[in-house]
């Protein structure tokens, strides 16, 4: 019966100790981002500032649910909820702890090394050690288990060969967790592949920036030639790669920024409709239909925040929240376009006008990165039994 698939999902509130998290960073915030341009803070978890994670790092924003042991608080998955709502609707330039604090290190923890953790979740949390993953490969992206990059045991360590693409901030990095084949071959699919960890500063690595649609080089192709990795360089079991990847995928497809990356352009466009030159009844009605389609999705992720803090992997369920979410960052762009520029020669504001461009650009993107809406929908139908 498809209730069962709905029933699993419950709502949830963010306990009140973690929503008094919000008033401080708000204000942090506030001071932070307010001489930024709409169009640079439209950017949010594209933009690249080290400095910026750094100085969150320092505030006790970042790996707030690690073990205090390793650098964290010890927090809930609802503390880090807020925190992430709150630097998406400022537009905050996240993108250099991003990866890090979201996925690699949550992966680290759950299966990395005593040594592993204690090397590098400490500086996660401090904002200084930046992630990227290495899934995808030219002709590997939804299709991941033929992934061609391989690393062969030698002597001690590992020799890592192949290629990786689409590498988000792969040029500015520390360092890379890539989906790698460690035994077997290609008919082999997803048996004998594991997950690496390479240091991107060693001989062998070569990083290279593409520019996309937008002009900004925040991807980059990646090269591994005869690369040294130490012994302690496998995270998780040999062989045990895919379990890990697709776990690892419900920290990347549920979160805010699946729904909230078009939230600064929003936010531009309703100042302006709050203006007696920007309101129309046309414009109040789209501000309406926005919101009505962000505030379901935003209880959706939620609930499945509540299955990962129970310690569950909610695969399916995340797929849920990446679809509808990039629906909605989607239409926003499109919507409101089509609301100013039906306005004749009407006087719009530039900054609103950078924001769109932006937006606009980018926006294609957002149903392919981190899985597409196709590959999404042949999950959910997994899920349903159909497959
Ligand atoms: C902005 C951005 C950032 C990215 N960052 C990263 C990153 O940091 N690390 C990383 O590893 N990758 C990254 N990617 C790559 C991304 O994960 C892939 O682009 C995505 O998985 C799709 O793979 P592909 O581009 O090879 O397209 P393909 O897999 O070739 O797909 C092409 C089209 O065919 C459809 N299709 C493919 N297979 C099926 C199927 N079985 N059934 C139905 N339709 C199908 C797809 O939906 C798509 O429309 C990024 C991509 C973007 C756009």
């Amino acid at each position: 019966m498809s209730l069962d698939a709905l029933t699993s999902l419950n709502p949830t509130a963010i306990p009140a100790e973690d929503e008094a998290l919000r008033e401080g960073l708000r204000q942090f915030l506030r001071e932070s981002t307010h001489s930024i341009s709409p169009e640079r803070r439209a950017r949010s978890w594209a933009g690249f500032d080290a400095n910026f994670s750094r100085e969150l790092g320092r505030r006790g924003y970042l790996g707030l649910t690690f073990p205090r042991n390793y650098g964290g608080a010890d927090r809930s998955a609802f503390a880090r909820f807020v925190v992430v709502e709150e630097l998406l609707n400022f537009g905050a330039p996240v993108a250099a702890h991003w990866i890090a604090e979201r996925q690699s290190g949550p992966l680290i923890l759950k299966y990395g090394t005593e040594a592993q953790k204690r090397r590098h979740l400490p500086p996660i949390a401090r904002g200084e050690s930046f992630f990227c993953i290495g899934m995808s490969e030219p002709n590997s992206g939804s299709d991941l288990a033929s992934v061609r990059t391989c690393a062969k045991r030698d002597g001690k360590g590992w020799r890592l060969d192949g290629q990786k693409i689409w590498t988000t901030h792969g040029h500015r990095c520390h360092y890379m967790i890539a989906l790698v084949r460690t035994s077997g071959g290609a008919a082999d699919r997803q048996r004998g592949l594991s997950q690496i960890l390479v240091d991107l500063s060693l001989p062998g690595v070569v990083a290279r920036p593409i520019v996309d649609l937008t002009g900004d080089s925040h991807f980059s192709e990646v090269f591994f030639d005869d690369v040294r990795l130490e012994e302690d360089s496998l995270i998780g079991e040999e062989g045990n790669g895919w379990e890990q990847v697709t776990a690892e995928l419900a920290f990347e497809r549920s979160g805010p920024e699946r729904f909230y990356t078009s939230m600064v352009l929003f936010d531009e466009w309703l100042d302006f409709v709050r203006t007696s030159a920007g309101r129309t009844p046309e414009s109040e009605r789209l501000a309406g239909r926005i919101l009505s389609q962000l505030a379901p999705i935003r209880a959706l992720s939620l609930a499945v925040t509540a299955k990962l803090e129970s310690g569950a992997s909610p695969v399916i369920e995340a797929a849920l929240v990446k679809d509808l979410g990039t629906a909605v960052e989607q239409l926003i762009p499109e919507a409101i376009a089509e609301d100013l520029f039906s306005r004749g020669d009407a006087e719009l504001p530039p900054a609103l006008l950078g924001a769109l461009n932006y937006t606009t650009l980018a926006a294609p993107s957002y149903s392919l990165r981190g899985g597409t809406r196709d590959i999404l929908r042949g999950m959910i139908a997994r899920g349903l039994g159909l497959r």
